[in-house]
């Protein structure tokens, strides 16, 4: 079912979803069920997982030559989107990138999506990888995630790069896109970030889920200064418990985003990881509570991989 759908038939009711890693390459799928099997008692209608790309490291082999090597430590997006739907009977939504894939490759790509029985996407253009200074499309790629979305929508008219398949069955993806409510790493401004939105539901985005935050009046004014652009569709916060002191640093540099000083003392005043995973349990309770109060469709989480959390806050609020 799409992610309007489940929104339109909840009838103002807030529901929960969370967005899984694909397990790091050699470890077993059932990594991913132990995590997910904890938090089925809270009933999402969506999991998403994420999509990582291939990096690149250079070997030198004497004389100057150097072995160019594809890295991939998460594979297994779609793969694991198929056993999500077959175990659970939940909607998984795999995220789609522009990096790394030809359009070519996307149209291929969404057709055995559609194969899988999956109705939803979240449409990315995904970051640079290590060797980039810069997002790099692929050749013959999208720049955007707005040229990708119209890809996808276009595919959902039967439009097809491949002109033997023209009016054959069209797709029928629920397309969701990103927002940052403390604006994107590159972008100039909130209001020149939010302009490009706006193009991604222009191009057929049928909702938006949010970028992590801290503080909630960010969400809330990033949210009316969407309206006033006349963006109208539902914008799923997204939230993730801090888990280790570690992040403190982390977060704001690798997403360019501000920690409020309230949280950053309390997390500094904590003696082990154990105490800050508590404190980053009862602030995900708090923005939690507020947010399902002024009516959200969905209050999204990141559990990168580790649920404990995720179901600490889960049990006192769904
Ligand atoms: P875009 O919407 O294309 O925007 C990128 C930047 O370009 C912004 O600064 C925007 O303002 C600007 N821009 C957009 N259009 C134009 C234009 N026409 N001209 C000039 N500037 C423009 N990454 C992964 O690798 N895998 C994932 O699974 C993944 N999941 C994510 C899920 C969520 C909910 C979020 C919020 C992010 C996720 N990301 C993921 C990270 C995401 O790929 C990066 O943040 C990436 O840098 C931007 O992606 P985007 O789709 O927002 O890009």
């Amino acid at each position: 079912m799409k992610v309007t759908e489940h929104i339109e038939k909840a009838n103002g009711k807030t529901m929960f979803s969370f967005e899984i890693l694909p397990p790091l390459k050699g470890q077993n799928i059932n990594s991913i069920f132990e995590n997910i099997d904890p938090l089925m008692e809270f009933n999402p209608p969506f999991i998403d997982v994420t999509y990582h790309r291939e990096e690149y490291v250079y070997k030198e082999l004497g004389n100057g030559l150097l072995e160019k090597k594809v890295v991939r430590k998460r594979p297994g997006t779609v793969g694991i989107c198929a056993a999500i739907q077959n175990r659970y009977n939940v909607d998984a939504i795999p995220h789609i990138l522009c990096g790394g894939f030809s359009k070519e490759d996307t149209e291929n790509f969404l057709i055995d999506l559609g194969f899988l029985g999956i109705d939803n996407v979240m449409a990315l253009r995904g970051d640079a990888v290590k060797s980039e200074t810069y997002f790099t499309p692929e050749k013959e790629g999208h720049a955007y995630a707005s040229k990708l979305v119209e890809q996808i929508s276009a595919l959902n008219k039967g439009i097809y790069l491949d002109e033997e398949l023209q009016n054959k069955t069209p797709t029928d993806f629920c397309i969701g896109v990103a927002g940052y409510p403390e604006k994107h790493m590159e972008a100039p401004s909130l209001d020149s970030d939010i302009h490009f939105v706006k193009k991604k539901i222009e191009k057929g985005a049928s909702y938006i889920v949010t970028q992590m935050f801290f503080d909630n009046s960010k969400y809330f004014k990033f949210v009316d200064k969407c309206r006033t652009a006349g963006i109208n569709v539902p914008i799923i916060p997204g939230l993730k418990p801090i888990a280790t002191k570690k992040q403190l640093n982390l977060i704001p540099h690798r997403f360019s985003l501000e920690l409020p000083d309230a949280l950053i003392m309390e997390i500094v005043r904590c003696k082990d990881n154990k105490q800050v995973r508590q404190v980053g349990v009862d602030w995900c309770v708090a923005q939690s509570k507020e947010l399902i109060a002024a009516g959200v469709p969905f209050v999204h989480y990141y559990s990168m991989g580790k649920s404990d959390n995720i179901r600490a806050i889960a049990s006192q609020i769904f």
